[in-house]
């Protein structure tokens, strides 16, 4: 099986071998476009990097694997950009036509929240089991009951939280790729909190039960870049990126801290009032999976242990699968060859919006019953 995923900024391509029992990775290799230049990912630059990559990434695959076809191709469909998703979606459909071979549209979320599953060959976790989904395009809780019944538990009513780490580092002058990692490692580092550090810093915690809201189950992290905007005009004269580095550390743990905690509490808020509906049992052991970019950050791991009911078994795949890969989109399109039966029309369409409970609404599934 080969595998392709180009939603947003990773051109990725895998091979997969699935044998009745065992399945091996037999080669993966990503291509990540750099923005750290522009300061955000530009859309088109994505979609031209996706044009430039993914055909000579595949070619080289083949030719390093000593593989003339293979008999299952997956690519994304969506959500994602729609240059970015259509880049690899097109190769795809083309080597499906030149192999005879049928294709899999598999969407990006169900590739994230099914990854803990290739590494216990579909055994682990079981259904109904929860995940966290977190990354720079997405921030949402999720109960799966089957490979195509899943339900939003909580969802953000703005932007993605690994947006938001992304805004709040550079805010904070630091610099590379993936600023949210940057950020982690920045509060890492061992130092002592400087005598002088403000001890009244405001960071938010959005949609607590102000206003006439009452128990929202939602994420909102746009408030926090305002806050910290607010505390660098206040207390470090609008020059957070020249501040001491004691000082920017400790800045640095309190916004990821505020930001990690929002996020556990409405899990937690969103998981109770799933289990007063009874659509959980948090009484008994229960899956939790926590999955995207963001969930390779230790601290939010350590949180969401400390946070949450003891009665969770959590799977934390390693951070190389937790950022856009192509591994999770070849077996989130075995489950959906195997298990659903289903695969995808060479007339489908990408889809830029494409809500996670509503996988089969879309047009261009082909049963193989
Ligand atoms: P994804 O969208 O799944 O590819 O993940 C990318 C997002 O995850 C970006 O916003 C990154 O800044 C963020 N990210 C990656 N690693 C970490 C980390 N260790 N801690 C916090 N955020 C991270
Ligand atoms: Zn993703």
């Amino acid at each position: 099986m080969l595998a392709i995923e180009s939603s947003c900024d990773d051109s990725s391509v895998c091979l997969i071998n699935r044998q009745p029992g065992n399945t091996k990775l037999i080669d993966h290799e990503t291509e990540s476009l750099d923005s750290s230049a522009v300061g955000g990912i530009v859309p088109t630059d994505a979609k031209t990097h996706h044009q430039g990559h993914i055909a000579p990434l595949v070619q080289r695959m083949l030719h390093r694997n000593g593989l003339q076809k293979v008999d299952l191709v997956c690519a994304t469909r969506g959500p994602g950009m729609m240059g970015s998703l259509s880049a690899g979606f097109n190769v795809a459909k083309g080597l499906s036509v030149a192999w005879n071979v049928p294709m899999v549209g598999v969407h990006h979320m169900l590739g994230h929240l099914l990854t803990p599953r290739f590494f216990s060959n579909g055994e682990s976790p079981e259904y109904p089991f929860i995940s966290l989904l977190v990354s720079g395009g997405h921030t949402m809780l999720v109960l799966s009951k089957g490979i195509l019944d899943h339900q939003v538990l909580a969802n953000t009513v703005d932007i993605a939280i690994g947006d938001m780490l992304d805004k709040c580092a550079r805010e904070m002058g630091l610099k590379g790729n993936m600023l949210g990692k940057e950020l982690e490692k920045l509060t890492q580092v061992d130092t002592q909190i400087p005598a002088d550090f403000p001890e009244d810093l405001k960071f938010p915690n959005p949609l607590y039960n102000q206003h006439g809201r009452v128990n929202v189950p939602a994420f909102s992290f746009a408030p926090f870049i305002s806050a910290v905007k607010r505390a660098s005009k206040v207390h470090f004269n609008d020059q957070l990126d020249k501040i001491p580095h004691e000082a920017k550390v400790e800045f640095g743990r309190q916004i990821q801290g505020a930001i990690f905690h929002h996020l556990t509490t409405k899990v937690l808020l969103a998981m109770n009032q799933a289990h007063d509906r009874d659509d959980i049992d948090l009484e008994k052991p229960l899956d939790f999976v926590a999955s995207g970019g963001v969930a390779s950050n230790q601290t939010l791991r350590q949180t969401l242990g400390e946070s949450l009911p003891k009665s969770l078994r959590y799977h934390f795949p390693d951070p190389k699968w937790c950022t856009d890969n192509a591994l999770m989109i070849g077996w989130a399109g075995i489950e959906l060859w195997e298990q659903a039966r289903i695969h995808t029309d060479l007339a489908a369409l990408n889809k830029a919006k494409w809500p996670i409970d509503q996988i089969l609404s879309l047009d261009c599934w082909i049963s193989r019953d």
